[in-house]
């Protein structure tokens, strides 16, 4: 089936939804997700979104942000991300998020290697807050039609310009014709057996690049969490302990009891400290101790956390958590310039899919969320006043492939192939979860 659309975007997460927000309103937007639309990590995030405080925190952020990054960042990005981050924490104010208030004003908590509070949060809910925030404003923009269950397995271009997608829908194949095309198809957790992430986000995005010569960048920079939930046998993905338990105090101590490492040096950091600490106690995880705060502190503040982890058996009031390292985040992905153009015409990338440099080798908590806000309004915005002057491409017949995938597999399986080639050394297995 044929369908035409003015932009399709590719992804529910936080990035393809304020991208479609950021379009302009007399655009026909298709926004697309595999799955349901709340099934995103955006949905997951807990810890919150850093912010410059003011002008005098702009320096600040970005040596903290290249600092993390092992200056391996690109710097021009990591200002924009700076400078912008405000306007665009005021926005998603605008369109109703409750981020957390003291006396009024926003309430900021710290997390590992940011040198101030900064970071701010809905209690430990802040994905799901955004997210259900923007969801409810794209249901409520008419030019915005949101297909769920619905599989992008490649690009229609004619050369190297692209002019839409092909996805699967309940076994059908849509052909969705489109003047721009902006991948936010998320990171590559759903390879890995232990991760943090949902396992329907299998790096897609990146195997489309690669199938159809596109640049990608960094393939193996991937971060691995310090302080997944230890489970022995877990069902799914690993439950995130959130790095502000140790940004208000926890600490991470082995079987003895004793403390090895500065809890908030940068995550790769902590997690090899965790991995070395695990080898010489014989022991599959350590402990997370948080126990020394009020009880009804730790349940106001980590409402989320607390309750998981209940259901689990342990009671973060009174017990230590077990924890253990779980790959968490793609700082690689599809090589994007400051207003998310991919190496294909027409064709953008925004969020854990895009590579735009900021994070370097190794990403500042909580600037994951502010990258997918920064750049895909950047986005958006070059789309609105570039596309009155782009032609569809439809007049000339796209290269269709001869057999689409309807059974999704081998995007999966090209990610898994390419992976495994770059991960080296890395703890977490490449396998489904
Ligand atoms: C547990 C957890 C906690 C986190 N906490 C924080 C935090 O506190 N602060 C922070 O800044 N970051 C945090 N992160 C990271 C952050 O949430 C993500 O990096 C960010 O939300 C990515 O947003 P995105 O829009 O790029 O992708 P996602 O939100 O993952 O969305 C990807 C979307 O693409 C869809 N999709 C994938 N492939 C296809 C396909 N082939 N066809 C159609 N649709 C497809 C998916 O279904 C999904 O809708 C956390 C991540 C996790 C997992």
């Amino acid at each position: 089936m044929n369908v035409y659309f003015d932009v399709l975007i590719v992804g529910t997460g936080a990035a393809g939804m304020y991208a479609a927000l950021n379009l302009r309103q007399d655009l026909k937007v298709l926004l697309i997700t595999k799955a349901e639309a709340a099934e995103c990590n955006s949905y997951l995030a807990q810890g919150g979104i850093a912010v410059a405080r003011d002008e005098n925190d702009l320096d600040s952020f970005v040596e903290d942000t290249l600092k993390a990054g092992k200056y391996e960042n690109n710097v021009e990005a990591v200002k924009v991300l700076a400078r912008e981050s405000r306007e665009n924490i005021n926005q998603l104010i605008r369109y109703g998020v409750e981020f957390d208030r003291e006396h009024g004003d926003l309430q900021y908590t710290r997390e590992g290697a940011h040198r101030i509070n900064r970071i701010v949060h809905c209690k430990d809910q802040t994905g799901k807050k955004v997210t259900e925030a923007l969801y409810k404003e794209v249901k409520r923009r008419r030019n915005i039609t949101v297909f769920e269950g619905t599989c992008l397995i490649d690009i229609l271009r004619v050369g190297n310009t692209c002019c839409g997608g092909i996805a699967v829908k309940n076994g059908e194949v849509f052909f969705i014709h489109s003047k721009f095309v902006l991948l936010a198809s998320g990171g590559i957790g759903g390879l890995f057996k232990n991760s943090t992430n949902y396992c329907s986000v299998t790096g897609d995005g990146i195997a489309i690049a690669l199938k159809n010569g596109i640049k990608v960048k960094n393939l193996n920079y991937i971060q691995i969490h310090p302080t997944a939930f230890y489970e022995e046998a877990p069902n799914g993905r690993r439950f995130l302990i959130s790095e502000a338990v140790r940004g208000e105090g926890g600490k991470l101590i082995n079987k003895n009891k004793e403390r090895f490492v500065d809890e908030l040096l940068p995550r790769d950091v902590v997690s090899k400290k965790i991995f070395e600490e695990e080898e010489k106690t014989h022991m599959p995880y350590v402990g997370l101790d948080i126990t020394f705060k009020p009880a009804a502190y730790l349940v106001k503040r980590f409402p989320g956390i607390y309750r998981e982890c209940l259901k689990k058996g342990v009671d973060i009031t009174r017990n230590v958590i077990p924890v253990t390292p779980a790959q968490h985040y793609f700082m690689g992905g599809i090589e994007v310039d400051l207003y998310a153009q991919t190496s294909m015409k027409n064709l953008f990338a925004c969020g854990e899919v895009s590579c735009t440099g900021v994070h370097g080798a190794n990403r500042l908590a909580s600037n994951s969320l502010l990258e997918a806000l920064v750049f895909s309004r950047r986005a958006a915005k070059l789309i609105n006043s570039t596309i009155d002057f782009v032609n569809r491409l439809d007049a000339k017949a796209p290269d269709i492939p001869l057999n689409p995938d309807i059974e999704q597999k081998r995007n999966r399986e090209i990610a898994i192939q390419k992976f495994k080639e770059v991960i080296g050394g890395l703890k977490s297995e490449l396998v489904s979860c």
